[in-house]
């Protein structure tokens, strides 16, 4: 029996059952990702630990942990300790890292096991998954299309039933936008929700971790083991965490969602517009209520967070010095030219200039103009969203302008045709809130994402709405063909 494009529930069955042990499930797992290396999701497979861990894996036939025995992929810039750490950079291809992040910890420690790391925009820059030093992921809906980034290797790897769930990171959009346009689900949580120890850091203020599933309710699985205070990193919250299963399957009558007055939705594609007003009017038969509201500051969002973003990169980079970690170029005269020649050679182009703008935004002669800037900008559309969530319970956007496109067709000539990519969803890190993604149809057989933003620590409404959705629908079902990747 076939394990591929099984979630998480639908898994935990056959191993209860007896219909398959974890060591089948996962050794499965493992031929998926070998027989689909076409898709490039993968830069590096687990295979020996995956053997021994699955083995050793005792199911408590009473209470099983929901994860006990599921196979996972971790984006590669999650620290995984003894197993290679890239961040898909020639500056880490080398890199073995000598302990595990947080987030993974957590997840193993549930009986889960980390079949491979998976390919990424280079530290996480990137929207198409282009980036990386290893090469294009493919979009499992269709060859010689992006899956999306940064966290494309993840969302292909679950797209293409490979596994049934995935971690990602989320600085600007990149677990719900490569969600979208690989058709499956995917959650940013709200900032500290998930230790950030262990994963390296992109923009530190901005970036979290979070899962991609096949559905909402493997995803409340995953936050549930991977939430929660950890004392290794400062910003991660000291807040109580629900279980987000509980209240999955609540009612949605009487919830109050907001259509964002200033995104004009008449820009895009006319079926994409179709989707989003047949899926309002699917919440509203579900029992929800619309209404339009305002957030004046929101179209400075992209500029913001390109000034942002570049200017923590540009810090949190400067740690890949050639001496350290990872990649040192040979035959240099001095530390000077170690250091210029390891960091020329070791990273790609658009991280150097986002390292380039970041370093200019934050100089003493224009610090004040960009940075500072930027940060006050940041405190008004927070305070924007402060008070639209004193009306709605939920906000709802497209997840992405488009669907997937062909490789080198955005973001060549102009790279900032590609950083519009996160018009929708790039607010929800700057103020820290949570967002889901969930595939609503297609469009020219390409999946098409829904948002939905909630306020501060309601990830438990966000799961609710998109249970409900996906209990009343079939999008998530969706399945893409893959005879072209054999
Ligand atoms: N696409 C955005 C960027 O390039 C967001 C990336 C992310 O969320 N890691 O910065």
């Amino acid at each position: 029996m076939s394990i591929q494009f099984k979630s998480i529930t639908e898994l935990n069955e056959l191993l209860d059952n007896k219909a398959i042990s974890a060591s089948e499930l996962n050794q499965e797992s493992i031929q998926l990702a070998k027989k689909y290396s076409e898709l490039n999701c993968f830069v590096t497979l687990n295979e020996e630990n995956t053997k021994k861990k699955s083995a050793a894996i005792k199911r408590n036939q009473k209470n099983p942990s929901l994860l006990s025995g599921i196979p996972l992929a971790q984006k590669d810039l999650f620290c995984t300790e003894g197993l290679r750490t890239t961040c898909s950079s020639k500056i880490l291809s080398n890199f073995i890292p000598p302990y595990t992040a947080t987030a993974v910890e957590k997840l193993e420690g549930a009986g889960s096991i980390t079949i491979g790391k998976t390919n990424m925009d280079e530290f996480a820059m990137g929207s198409s998954n282009e980036t990386s030093f290893f090469g294009s992921v493919h979009n499992p809906w269709k060859k010689g299309f992006v899956p999306g980034g940064s966290s494309g290797g993840s969302a292909a790897a679950v797209a293409a039933g490979i596994v049934p769930a995935a971690t990602g990171t989320d600085t600007g959009g990149s677990i719900r936008q490569p969600a979208a346009h690989c058709g499956i689900t995917g959650l940013k949580p709200t900032y500290g929700r998930i230790s950030r120890w262990g994963m390296i850091a992109f923009a530190s203020s901005l970036d979290q971790a979070g899962p991609l599933a096949r559905n909402a309710e493997d995803c409340a699985i995953l936050l549930n083991s991977m939430s929660g205070y950890d004392s290794k990193d400062t910003t991660s919250l000291n807040s109580y965490v629900p279980n987000f299963l509980e209240n999955i399957n609540q009612s949605l009558k009487g919830k109050k969602i907001g259509i964002i007055k200033e995104f004009d939705l008449s820009d895009l594609d006319t079926e994409v517009q179709e989707r989003f007003e047949e899926s309002k009017n699917a919440y509203e038969n579900l029992g929800a209520e619309f209404i339009e509201v305002s957030l004046p500051n929101i179209s400075a969002s992209v500029p913001t967070y390109y000034s942002i973003a570049p200017a923590e990169c540009s810090s949190n980079l400067s740690r890949f010095d050639g001496v350290r970690f990872g990649y040192r170029a040979e035959n240099t005269v001095d530390l000077n030219e170690l250091y210029i020649k390891s960091r020329s050679e070791g990273f790609g182009d658009e991280v150097k200039r986002r390292i380039l703008i970041g370093t200019y935004a934050l100089s003493a002669g224009y610090y004040d103009a960009y940075y500072k800037k930027a940060q006050q900008v940041r405190r008004l559309i927070k305070n924007d969203f402060d008070n639209v969530f004193k009306s709605v319970d939920l906000l709802m956007t497209p997840t992405s302008p488009s669907t997937a496109f062909k490789f080198e067709s955005k973001g060549t000539q102009n790279p900032v045709e590609l950083y519009l990519e996160d018009l929708f969803t790039i607010s929800a890190n700057l103020a820290g809130l949570p967002a889901i993604s969930i595939p609503h149809g297609q469009v020219n057989s390409l999946p098409v994402g829904l948002q939905l933003i909630g306020n501060f620590l309601r990830e438990d409404l966000l799961l609710n709405a998109a249970h409900v959705f996906q209990k009343n629908s079939d999008f998530h079902h969706a399945k893409p063909n893959l005879e072209d990747f054999k």
